[in-house]
Protein backbone atom coordinates (compact mmCIF):
# COMPACT_ATOMS: atom_id res chain seq x y z
CA UNK A 1 0.00 0.00 0.00
CA UNK A 2 2.98 2.56 0.77
CA UNK A 3 4.77 1.64 -2.41
CA UNK A 4 1.33 2.71 -4.21
CA UNK A 5 1.24 6.10 -2.27
CA UNK A 6 4.97 6.66 -3.16
CA UNK A 7 4.43 5.90 -6.80
CA UNK A 8 1.40 8.31 -6.71
CA UNK A 9 3.54 10.97 -5.40
CA UNK A 10 6.18 10.58 -7.98
CA UNK A 11 3.75 10.42 -10.55
CA UNK A 12 2.00 13.88 -9.29
CA UNK A 13 5.50 16.03 -8.52
CA UNK A 14 6.51 15.37 -11.76
CA UNK A 15 3.40 17.21 -12.95
CA UNK A 16 4.70 20.07 -11.19
CA UNK A 17 7.53 21.27 -13.42
CA UNK A 18 8.38 25.40 -13.13
CA UNK A 19 7.91 27.23 -16.56
CA UNK A 20 10.54 29.71 -17.23
CA UNK A 21 9.08 33.15 -17.96
CA UNK A 22 11.62 35.80 -17.09
CA UNK A 23 13.07 35.59 -20.71
CA UNK A 24 9.90 35.36 -22.31
CA UNK A 25 8.42 38.27 -20.27
CA UNK A 26 11.72 40.67 -21.29
CA UNK A 27 11.04 39.35 -25.31
CA UNK A 28 7.16 40.48 -24.63
CA UNK A 29 8.73 44.13 -23.72
CA UNK A 30 11.06 45.02 -26.04
CA UNK A 31 8.97 43.81 -29.03
CA UNK A 32 6.06 46.64 -27.28
CA UNK A 33 8.38 49.08 -27.52
CA UNK A 34 9.38 48.64 -31.21
CA UNK A 35 5.90 48.76 -32.14
CA UNK A 36 5.70 52.50 -30.80
CA UNK A 37 6.01 54.46 -33.98
CA UNK A 38 5.87 58.68 -34.18
CA UNK A 39 3.19 60.70 -36.21
CA UNK A 40 4.92 63.97 -38.06
CA UNK A 41 1.62 65.22 -38.66
CA UNK A 42 0.10 65.48 -35.01
CA UNK A 43 3.08 65.15 -32.81
CA UNK A 44 2.09 62.29 -31.27
CA UNK A 45 3.84 58.46 -30.14
CA UNK A 46 0.75 55.88 -31.32
CA UNK A 47 1.04 52.18 -31.13
CA UNK A 48 -1.54 49.11 -31.90
CA UNK A 49 -3.16 48.06 -28.57
CA UNK A 50 -4.04 44.65 -29.61
CA UNK A 51 -4.20 43.12 -25.83
CA UNK A 52 -7.29 44.89 -25.56
CA UNK A 53 -9.34 42.66 -27.84
CA UNK A 54 -7.30 40.07 -29.36
CA UNK A 55 -8.80 41.09 -32.78
CA UNK A 56 -6.03 42.99 -35.00
CA UNK A 57 -9.60 44.50 -36.83
CA UNK A 58 -10.92 46.20 -33.51
CA UNK A 59 -7.43 47.05 -32.39
CA UNK A 60 -7.33 50.38 -30.08
CA UNK A 61 -4.89 52.88 -30.82
CA UNK A 62 -3.19 53.98 -27.72
CA UNK A 63 -1.59 57.69 -28.19
CA UNK A 64 1.52 59.13 -26.30
CA UNK A 65 2.06 62.88 -25.79
CA UNK A 66 5.55 63.85 -25.23
CA UNK A 67 7.27 60.36 -25.83
CA UNK A 68 10.63 60.26 -26.84
CA UNK A 69 10.73 59.76 -30.20
CA UNK A 70 14.25 59.85 -31.35
CA UNK A 71 14.59 56.57 -31.74
CA UNK A 72 11.10 55.55 -33.40
CA UNK A 73 10.24 54.95 -36.81
CA UNK A 74 7.90 57.60 -38.32
CA UNK A 75 4.64 56.37 -39.38
CA UNK A 76 1.36 58.12 -39.91
CA UNK A 77 -0.66 57.08 -37.33
CA UNK A 78 -4.81 56.09 -38.23
CA UNK A 79 -6.20 58.50 -36.93
CA UNK A 80 -4.68 61.13 -39.32
CA UNK A 81 -4.69 58.72 -42.27
CA UNK A 82 -8.47 58.18 -41.72
CA UNK A 83 -8.56 62.09 -41.77
CA UNK A 84 -6.87 62.20 -45.12
CA UNK A 85 -8.98 60.03 -46.76
CA UNK A 86 -11.84 61.44 -45.51
CA UNK A 87 -10.80 65.08 -47.10
CA UNK A 88 -10.03 63.38 -50.61
CA UNK A 89 -13.01 61.80 -50.70
CA UNK A 90 -14.76 64.80 -50.39
CA UNK A 91 -12.47 67.27 -52.78
ZN1 LIG B 1 -1.27 61.55 -36.46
Amino acid sequence: MSRMIQEFLEKTTNKVIPKKQSKQKAGLSNKADRTIKYCENCSYCWEPEYNATRQKSKCMILYYKDFPNYKKPREECPKCVNLRKRNTKIS
